[in-house]
C-alpha cells in the first residue's frame, strides 16, 4: 500500500484508472515511487508534477524509438561505430555525420547516392546513416530494392499503387538497397520510376547500387524512363562513389599477409547538384 493511499488523500486505485484513461502510462507506473520520495523529500508540489510530466515525455521518446527502429527494417549490427571509414579515405566521417544530423537535405527532400563496386560497403554504410537518422527523429525504411518493386507490382495488379507509394511517404528516407538487382520482367513495370517520382524533391531516397548511371538501363522500362529517374534523383543529391576494393577480400588478405599494410584504395565524393546530364540527353 502505498504512503498516498494510507493518509487517505486520493483514492490511488481510481487514479490508476484516470491515469489509464488519460494514457500516461509511465505516470501511472511511477507516480507511488516518485511520491514516496517527494513527500519524504517535501519538493514544492511543481517540482512533483514536472518530474511526472518528464518521465511521461521520456517513456513516450523511448516508446516512438523502438517503434521506429522495428519499421526501419535496418540490418543489425551495420553502424557507424563498426563502420571503418579509414578503408575510405576521401568518405569524411565529418560529412557523413553531417548527413545523420539529416535536417539539410530530409526537410529538401533530397537524396543520396552511394555507388560503388561489391563488398566497398554501401549497404552498412546505408544502414549505419538509417540507424542514426532514426536515432536523430526520422522515420526510415530499409528495403532492398527488388523486393520493395516485388511488392509494388503486387500493389498495382490490386489497383492500389498510389496508395503503396503514399504509404511510403511517412518515411523521411526511404533506402533502397542494390538498385541494379531489379530484374528484367521487373522493369518491365514502372513501378520505381512512379516511387522515385512521387518522391521527387518531397520526399527523401538513398539509393546504393554497384553500377553508375550508365548502366541503369535496365531497371527501367526504356531509355528515356531512365534518364527522367537519373535526373530525379541526382537533381538534389550527394554521391558517394565508394571505388573501393571488397572490404571482406581485404580483411581476408590482411588477416593473410599481417603487416603487408592496406591494398591500394580510392574513392571521390562530389556534389550531387554538380552531376549533370549531357544536353542532348534532357529527360522527358
Ligand atoms: P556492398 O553493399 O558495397 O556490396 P557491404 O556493405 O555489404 O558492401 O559490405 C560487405 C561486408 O563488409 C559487410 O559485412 C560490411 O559490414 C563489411 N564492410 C564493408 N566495408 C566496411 C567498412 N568500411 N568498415 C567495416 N565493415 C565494412
Ligand atoms: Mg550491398
Amino acid at each position: 500500500m502505498t504512503r498516498a493511499l494510507q493518509t487517505g488523500a486520493i483514492d490511488s486505485a481510481r487514479l490508476t484508472l484516470m491515469l489509464n484513461d488519460l494514457r500516461l502510462p509511465a505516470i501511472k507506473q511511477d507516480w507511488p515511487d516518485l511520491a514516496q520520495r517527494a513527500d519524504k523529500e517535501s519538493w514544492p508540489a511543481a517540482r512533483f508534477l514536472a518530474t511526472l510530466a518528464e518521465h511521461e515525455i521520456a517513456e513516450r521518446d523511448r516508446r516512438r524509438l523502438t517503434r521506429h527502429l522495428a519499421e526501419a527494417q535496418l540490418l543489425p549490427g551495420k553502424t557507424l561505430d563498426s563502420f571503418d571509414f579509414d578503408a575510405i579515405p576521401t568518405i569524411s566521417k565529418a560529412h557523413v555525420l553531417a548527413i545523420c544530423a539529416g535536417d539539410s537535405w530530409i526537410d529538401k527532400g533530397a537524396n543520396l547516392l552511394l555507388i560503388g563496386g561489391p563488398g566497398g560497403g554501401k549497404t552498412h554504410l546505408a544502414s549505419a546513416i538509417g540507424l542514426a537518422l532514426v536515432e536523430n527523429g526520422w522515420r526510415v525504411l530499409f528495403a532492398r530494392t527488388s523486393d520493395l518493386v516485388q511488392r509494388l507490382q503486387v500493389a498495382r495488379r490490386e489497383l492500389a499503387l498510389e496508395a503503396a507509394i503514399n504509404r511510403l511517404d511517412r518515411f523521411h528516407l526511404l533506402i533502397l538497397d542494390d538498385l541494379a538487382y531489379v530484374s528484367k520482367d521487373q522493369a518491365e513495370t514502372s513501378v520505381l520510376f512512379e516511387l522515385i517520382s512521387a518522391r521527387y524533391e518531397r520526399r527523401s531516397t538513398l539509393i546504393t547500387a554497384n553500377q553508375p548511371f550508365g548502366a541503369w538501363g535496365k531497371v527501367f522500362p526504356d531509355p528515356a524512363m531512365t534518364l527522367a529517374a537519373v535526373d530525379r534523383l541526382v537533381h538534389h543529391a550527394t554521391i558517394f562513389e565508394i571505388n573501393v576494393d571488397s572490404y571482406r577480400r581485404r580483411a581476408a588478405l590482411e588477416r593473410k599477409h599481417k603487416g603487408a599494410g592496406r591494398p591500394q584504395s580510392y574513392a571521390t565524393i562530389k556534389d550531387l547538384d554538380a552531376v549533370s546530364l549531357p544536353d542532348n540527353q534532357s529527360p522527358t
